[in-house]
């Protein structure tokens, strides 16, 4: 026990409290001093936000950006975007909020340094889509992370933040953060006046298709451990869409991006015999979806879902034909830069199985699914609305506060408004920032006040799995299986499973029903009461073992919601055998939830979708 008999309490004060320096976290800190030049603005990040998060190993293109001054797109054309790719439902106020704004941020990125991509006849940003534009990425998290850092009173690297604190009187108002710093074992508490979660999304709550040594490589980053939706859920936020997961179809094996070949080098897809296949499946579809299979672009879960079904009815597998392409060194040079400015792991992958995108088309797949809110799907915090746009209904505070007070978010951790990308994460970033900082200047003398209860208690739960193993070691007399603990890892394959066989994985074609859910949400129930035996040999494990305990929370959750969803919204993403079709008379409509942490009871509910946009 030496090193942890030596564990220092540290407490840090803050005005506003930023939880995870990604994209949206660099985002609130820097705008959080613009707005409050003499507050104190703390950012607390697991990592190191010069490298964190889902953006750590570069982009090729950032997704979203109008263009407004070259008369390219306008908000609203991103709001109706997104709505038809979520099949109706998005909080359209949030959505057009960040595309108002995202313009100025992306105008900031390039004024930082970061190498943009231009037209070399018209001066403009080279576009990849109608909404990505591409960049030399490599450096583009450090070069937004320096942003940060200059913004910052302190920047709190390698420190995991477990638990949110709530006010001693107000039993729905923020009041900090606790954690510990995974290097020196210290416990952190963190006293904020308002707090922004930006934890990043959930990979690792679905088995994924990658096993064994290989099992870290996953489309979405494999250290995003669902903290952005535990954290709230823990603090009686409501939570929205929590059912709508996303599966990507992607390079097999490497998770390599496919829209720069779609968009720029203009590949296709045919199945296994050299054939289109969309077309075999447009009536059936038709059947599920009514006319959403006409839209344009078509949804990304139905074009994944024409792909399931091909693959299921014997015609797989899927390739994008890259050959042809290939032939303009351009092009071919395009194809390959777009992997090592992002995911280096899919040319590795290719080299390693003979496949040179040249001579051979390279064989797609469908992944397994992520839970997040800033990508083609909008999972996460139900988050009060901008003051001008948002009806009524959708504002019961400060912009982007969730049902907690004080409580903000942004980037993966608001539900509600699909497709915000790197750049929309940053930007809704500042926007909640501007508005803590305004709530943090109207508390005036009514600040939130910390319970010493609280974190001492927290503290002893934090560090229990270091004791667990400690003693539970003692035991073992051969081998390394220990009767009174059991290793995060563990728990995560048997998480993973669940999920996978209960809920909708890939080993059930993204299927499930009523009694799949019902036992899943026992088995998670099981899982929950053994988490409290989680045993950790050293610091690193103990973050692993509360990145567990955060995935198992957003997993129930996801859970609920997809029970509660009586329909098939997204075939692609997932199907509820029972109910097979979308159904627009029942379900035009968000799903919310609320966790009460005492009954540990889930309650649901529905809330309306307002069409602000025509
Ligand atoms: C493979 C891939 C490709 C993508 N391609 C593109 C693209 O081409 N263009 C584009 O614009 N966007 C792209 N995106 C999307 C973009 O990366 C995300 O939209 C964006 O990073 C989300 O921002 P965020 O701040 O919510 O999450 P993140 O940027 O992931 O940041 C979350 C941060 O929180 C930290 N954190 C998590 N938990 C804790 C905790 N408990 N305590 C302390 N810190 C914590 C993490 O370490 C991390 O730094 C891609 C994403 C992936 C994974």
């Amino acid at each position: 026990m030496g090193l942890f008999s030596r564990r220092k309490t540290v407490f840090v004060d803050s005005d506003v409290l930023v939880v995870g320096g990604g994209m949206a976290g660099c985002g609130a800190t820097y705008e959080s001093r613009y707005w409050g030049r003499d507050l104190k603005v703390v950012c607390v990040e697991k990592a190191n936000i010069d490298r964190s998060g889902a953006v750590a190993q570069g982009l090729y293109a950032i997704n979203c950006y109008m263009g407004m001054q070259w008369d390219e797109n306008q908000p609203e054309d991103h709001v109706r975007y997104a709505r038809n790719d979520l099949m109706g439902l998005v909080r359209e106020d949030l959505g057009y909020d960040i595309a108002r704004h995202v313009d100025a941020t992306v105008h900031k990125f390039e004024e930082w340094g970061l190498p943009f991509m231009k037209d070399p006849e018209t001066g403009r940003y080279q576009r990849e889509g109608k909404w990505q534009i591409m960049i030399h990425g490599e450096s583009y998290k450090p070069i937004v992370a320096e942003a940060a850092r200059k913004a910052a009173t302190q920047v709190y690297n390698r420190i995991m933040v477990t638990h949110l604190l709530m006010d001693k009187t107000k039993p729905n108002r923020v009041a900090g953060a606790v954690g510990f710093n995974v290097r020196t074992g210290d416990f952190y508490v963190f006293r904020g006046k308002a707090v922004i979660v930006c934890a990043g999304g959930a990979s690792h709550i679905f088995k994924p298709r990658s096993t064994g040594e290989g099992m870290g490589r996953t489309w979405y980053a494999p250290w995003s451990s669902a903290s952005a939706y535990a954290l709230p859920i823990l603090a009686g936020a409501k939570m929205t869409q929590m059912e709508n997961r996303i599966v990507l179809t992607r390079f097999k094996d490497g998770y390599g991006p496919v829209g720069a070949y779609f968009l720029h080098l203009k590949t296709y897809t045919e199945n296994a015999y050299g054939n289109e296949y969309e077309s075999n499946w447009y009536e059936q579809t038709k059947e599920l979806v009514g006319d959403y299979i006409d839209r344009h672009p078509v949804p990304t879960c139905l074009r994944n879902h024409a792909i399931l079904e091909e693959v299921k009815a014997g015609r797989g597998p899927i390739r994008m034909v890259t050959k042809e392409a290939f032939q303009d060194p351009h092009l071919e040079t395009i194809g390959w830069e777009n992997f090592l400015g992002m995911t280096i792991g899919q040319a590795v992958v290719w080299a390693s199985q003979n496949i040179d995108p040249k001579h051979t088309n390279p064989e797609l797949t469908t992944s397994e699914p992520y839970v997040m809110g800033s990508h083609a799907t909008c999972s996460g915090a139900w988050a009060s609305g901008p003051e001008d746009y948002a009806p009524d209904e959708y504002q019961w505070g400060y912009n982007r506060m969730m049902t907690v007070e004080g409580l903000f978010g942004a980037g993966d951790t608001i539900g509600g408004t699909a497709h915000k990308f790197s750049s929309g994460s940053f930007t809704e970033g500042r926007i909640a920032a501007k508005a803590a900082v305004k709530y943090v200047n109207d508390l005036g003398r009514d600040e939130p006040q910390v319970s010493e209860q609280e974190y001492e208690e927290l503290e002893k739960i934090i560090f229990q799995p270091l004791e667990n193993y400690q003693v539970g070691s003692n035991e073992i007399v051969a081998g390394t299986v220990s009767p009174s603990y059991m290793l995060p890892l563990h728990g995560l394959q048997r998480l993973e499973k669940i999920m996978d066989e209960y809920v909708g994985g890939i080993s059930a074609h993204y299927t499930t029903n009523t009694p799949l859910l019902t036992r899943g949400i026992e088995l998670l129930d099981m899982l929950k009461e053994d988490l409290a035996h989680l045993g950790a040999e050293d610091l690193h494990q103990l973050q692993r073992a509360w990145e567990l305990q955060h995935r198992v929370l957003a997993s129930e959750s996801v859970t609920h919601h997809t029970m509660f969803r009586q329909e098939t919204r997204w075939p692609g993403y997932y199907y509820r055998a029972d109910h097979p079709k979308l159904d627009d008379t029942n379900w035009h409509c968000f799903t919310l939830s609320r966790y009460d942490r005492q009954s540990a009871e889930w309650e649901l509910e529905k809330a309306p979708v307002y069409h602000i946009v025509d």
